[in-house]
Parts: C-alpha cells; structure tokens; sequence
C-alpha cells in the first residue's frame, strides 16, 4: 500500500506550499496523521507542526472532519472501509535554516519533516511524491535536487514523481527548488551532485567539485580501504549561500549545507581562503556522517520516536569523531598543509580549555542532555557544559594517539572506524545498532588498546584528554602562545555580545565574576571614562596591568550600579601546536602515517 503525497509552490510571496496526502485504506476508527516534533540529526523538539495551517480531509469528493489530538496530531472521522482519504493542508516555510522549509521567489527548500504528514500505521509504507513545478510564470526555469529517486517517467533534477521506500527515508531527503548551479563529478563509484542556490559572483565550482572529490574518495578509502566503494549509488550537496549563515545537516545520500557565498571559492583564486577551507570541512563533516551515523547507527537512534526526544550518551562518538576526521581528511588529502592543520586544532583545544563548564559537565552528560543543554545554550553555558563536538574531536585525537603510540603504528582509530562500519553498517530487519557500552570493547578488538581507564576520565568523567603527553608521539608539543588579542575578554573575564557593550557571559573564577557582573549588564564606563563600545573598553584597559581595581559602570536594566573590580592576574591560557625540537625517528615515522608524507618535511610545521 504505498502513500502518495503532492507538495506545490502555492504562494511564493506568502511562504506557503500545499501539499496533500492519499491514504488507500485508512483506519476504518478514524485515521491518525502526525507530523514530527524534531529533524534527525538536530536534537532539539523544534514542533514543526505550529507552521501546519488549514488541514482539511476529503473522502472522494466528500468532506471528513478533522479535528486536532495534540499540538503534533489529528485525527479524521471513521470511513466506511474502502473509501480512500486524502488530507490537505497548507505549510508556511519560512526558516531559512537546514532544519525546515523554505519558500520565496528565490528558492524554495524543505525536509520532509517540516511538510509530509504521516498517517499513522504507514511508517513502512513505500512513498510517492509529486513534486509540480510552480504555477508562476516568473519561476519557470526551476529545477529540482534531492536525493529522492525519480520514479518512471522522471527525469533526474526534473519536476515530477519521486519515490522513497519508507517514510524515514522520505524525511531524510530534503528536496531543493530553483535555479541553481549545479557542478558534477564521480567519487568512488557514486554520481556526485553539487546544486548552489542563491547569486554567487564569478564562483569556481569545478574547484569546489575538484577539491571535494579528493575529500569523498579519503572518506570512502578510510572505511573502504580495499574496494574504495561507496556506500551509495548518488549524493547530492545541497547548498544555499547566503550573506553570513554556516550550518550543515547530514542524510544518507546528501546534505544540506549554508555557506557565506564569499566562501566558495572565485574564478582565478590563488590560495584557499579560511573561509573556503571552512566550507570544505563542513562538507567533509557532513559526507562522513553518511557512514558515521545514519549507517553506523546508535542503538538509540533505530527506529526513532518521531514524536519526542530520543537519548543516547554517544553523540561524542557520532559528533565529535565525525568533528576530527572533518578537518583530518583535507590535511590527510592535501587540502590543509600540516602547520594549518595544527593551527585548527590548537584552536579546538583553546576553545575547550576556556570553558570551565568542561570541568562540570562529562561528554557522556553533554550527549545525554543535547536536547535541552547544547541546542538550547544560554549565558551560564560556558561555566555549566562542555561541547560534545570540540572535547569529542580532542577525544578522538587522544585515542588515535594513544593507539598509535601503544601499538608502535600498526593499528590507529581508522582502525576503529572500520570495525565498526564492518560490524554495525546498517543492514536490514535484524539490525540492532552501537550499543551505549560498545565503544571501550570495540577499541580493544580494532587495535588491541585497552582505553577503559581513559574513556572513564575523558568521557565519563571530566578530565581533559592528556595531548600534552600524547603528542610528543608524533613528535609534536603543546606550548603556551601569547595571550588573547583582546583585553575586555582576558581582563575582565566577560565576553560581550556583538557589535556592543552589553555582556553575553560571565566566566566563573573571573574578576567580573567577584564583582558580581552578569549578562545582559551593559557597561558604560571604566574609572569614570565613556567604555561603551569594545573599541572604547579595551583602548582604555589597554593601560592598566593584570591585577589591578577598577571601577566599572554598568547598567542593569534601568538601574545604574558600581562596580569595583580587579583585573585578572593571569589572562586564560593560549595553546599552540609545534613541532619538537629533536623529534626521534619513530616519532616522524608515526606522524607519516597519521598525517601523510609532507607533514614530515622540516618546513612543514613552525616552531
Ligand atoms: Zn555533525
């Protein structure tokens, strides 16, 4: 019995698609549709059934009524058996994130999450989707990207019917409308497609495709060493550009990214920029999700309860692991050099080590509680937790290190990596996924290292993974860089929100701490002096030494306090990667096989 669903472009202007769907045989008690609370792969309830507007079910040409069981359900009359239901609504997709629907003149995107109710009972059912080209002349020359099939008598990027074997595929392929860019290339045995919305001046996508072919083909070589086959037959990059968004999302066969379009990289451009370095690890972070998560599955995350959160103490593993091998495969495929690469750590360790919350909260507790802690940060976040991305990526790195060093370069994390792709690929009905415990025993299997002693303090417990004494394996050092560029962060132990005076956090054990500051405070003087902007705060904190009392102004609401304080004695600790002095050859050896060839060479990496 498969369902069919039609989604249209109604009215561009007002951000609202129509969309229906045909059940063949619906619960003669009444039918049951819902919509899901949250998007796989953005652990937050996001309830994207409030954008839900007008539904109404038609039985043949014969109203049904409909009425609403909870903010995400609804429930239609009993029918008698035999007779088909549709149900019509109407979406109003305005959120120009990766996470739910959009539509204007411009473009149109959407996950299947945010548009395609699910009669309850279907979740098996095979899928079809109409997708009708917009009625309005101005739209003509759209086109479509998805990683849906085309059914018979679709052509591939054209409007028409797709198909999904279920409906969790369905929500796992997010469709992009208009007129794009498109570039494409072949990785491994995949078509690879790379579709970019939105006006991009004289844009080198054959770079792009270039640059992000030789990042797929490391993936898929990482766990396909032998065969290099991918694990898909096609895979779409999705990306819409913008004037300053960044974010990514990750499906089994695509991914839809936001990127700066400064970013991509120009026509002509010599080196790459930061920027177009940063869309390459967004990309590579994504790509390896397709293994690293939607194939090689938590437990937890099996058949996920569409309707509510879903727990799992893992996201380090999925989050933080896919977080290392992002930036690791452009260094390992020549896209970062070795200096830049070590560059982008250390600044993955500065930005773990200044969060006091990392000594509060273990990543297990971080993964556990993302729902309602990491997606929904506030102003105590960097004293209350810890991010399962950043200390997850420095996690993985420790392993690996660890690994190579335990067993003299034979096995690494890769290693691991393979275990679990080769164990835990998802493969049909009797699938069961990574259990919570699994981890600690398959490291033990992939490379003979026993890590309980270090998962315990780096993951269970609040440890920071010990790189200081790890990294001088690959004949690398952590050293001590000058401190922060920028004194109010430093001084006074206050971070504040952009392009302004008013403070976003105040950090534990801090002067500003003492003093008694708190976010939302919006300074405005230091020692009777105008210190309302950044610029005028540290120009004149510029002129005091560590330790010294101050007096500061602030506003909080309407009341003015004053606040004496004393400036930090020691401005937080800057970390950087060098290489060491007289490495030993086993040392260089180890670094080869992590890195590559050229990330032994003497230039490679500045003191
Ligand atoms: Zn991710």
């Amino acid at each position: 019995m498969t369902l069919r669903y039609g989604i249209r472009a109604a009215d561009a202007a007002a951000h609202l698609f129509r969309v229906t769907v045909q059940v063949p045989r619906p619960d003669p008690a009444g039918q049951r549709f819902l919509l899901p609370a949250w998007i796989p792969g953005s652990y937050l309830v996001r309830e994207f059934a409030r954008h839900v507007i007008r539904v109404r079910a038609l039985s043949g040409t014969k109203p049904v009524a409909v009425e609403k069981t909870d903010k995400h359900t609804w429930r239609c009359a009993p029918l008698p058996a035999g007779r088909p239901l549709t149900l019509a609504y109407e979406v109003y997709a305005a959120d120009p994130s990766v996470r739910g629907a959009f539509l204007d003149r411009t473009r149109a995107f959407f996950n299947g999450t945010s548009v395609f109710l699910l009669p309850c009972g279907y979740r098996d059912a095979p899928c079809l989707v109409d997708l009708f080209a917009p009625e309005e002349a101005a739209l003509g020359a759209w086109r479509v990207a998805t990683g849906l099939s085309p059914a018979q008598g679709t052509r591939a990027g054209g409007f028409g019917t797709y198909r999904a074997a279920n409906y969790d595929e369905l929500i796992d392929c997010p469709v992009a409308m208009g007129s794009f860019l498109v570039e494409r290339f072949s990785c491994c045995g995949a078509a690879h497609e790379i579709a970019v919305s939105g006006t991009v001046a004289r844009p080198d996508l054959g770079r792009f495709a270039a640059d992000l072919a030789r990042v797929c083909e490391a993936h898929v070589r990482l766990f396909e060493p032998r065969r290099a086959e991918a694990p898909f037959d096609r895979y779409h990059f999705l990306v819409q550009t913008s004037e300053d968004g960044y974010g990514g999302l990750e499906h089994r066969n695509s991914t839809a990214l936001i990127t700066r379009r400064g970013d991509l990289p120009a026509r002509g451009m010599g080196s790459s920029t930061d920027g177009y370095r940063r869309l390459l690890g967004l990309a590579s972070h994504e790509y390896f999700h397709a293994w690293n998560v939607k194939r090689i599955r938590p437990a937890a995350f099996l058949r996920v309860d569409l309707e509510r959160e879903n727990y799992t103490s893992l996201l380090w593993v999925f989050e933080g692991f896919t977080s290392y091998y992002d930036d690791l495969a452009l260094a390992r495929s020549g896209l970062l050099a070795p200096a830049q690469y070590l560059d982008l750590l250390a600044r993955t360790v500065n930005a773990v080590q200044q969060r006091a919350g990392r000594l509060r909260q273990s990543l297990a507790e971080s993964s556990f509680d993302a729902w309602i802690k990491y997606y929904r940060p506030d102003e105590n976040s960097p004293n209350s937790g810890v991010s399962y991305y950043q200390k997850g990526a420095l996690v993985a790195l420790a392993l690996d290190l660890l690994i190579r060093r335990e067993s003299g370069g034979r096995r690494s994390l890769d290693h691991l990596m393979r275990l679990l792709w080769h164990r835990w690929r998802d493969a049909g009905a009797r699938y069961e996924g990574v259990a919570e415990d699994a981890i600690g025993p398959a490291i033990r299997e992939a490379t003979g290292v026993d890590v309980r002693i270090p998962l315990r303090d780096w993951v269970h417990g609040t440890k920071d993974p010990d790189l200081a004494r790890l990294l001088p394996s690959v004949g690398l050092e952590l050293v001590a860089a000058p401190a922060l560029e920028s004194p109010h962060d430093a001084l006074i132990g206050i971070r504040l929100a952009a392009g302004g005076a008013r403070i976003a956090n105040v950090f534990d054990g801090t002067g500003a701490r003492a003093a008694g500051l708190s976010a939302g405070d919006e300074i405005v003087s230091l020692d009777g002096l105008r210190a309302d902007s950044p610029a005028r705060l540290d120009a004149l904190l510029a002129r005091y030494l560590p330790g010294e009392q101050v007096e500061l102004q602030v506003f909080r609401g309407d009341d003015l306090l004053r606040l004496p304080l004393q400036l930090s004695r020691r401005p937080p600790q800057q970390w950087r990667i060098v290489a060491s002095q007289r490495p030993a050859a086993a040392a260089l050896r180890l670094r080869r096989s992590w890195l590559g060839a050229g990330a032994v060479e003497p230039a490679a990496i500045r003191r």
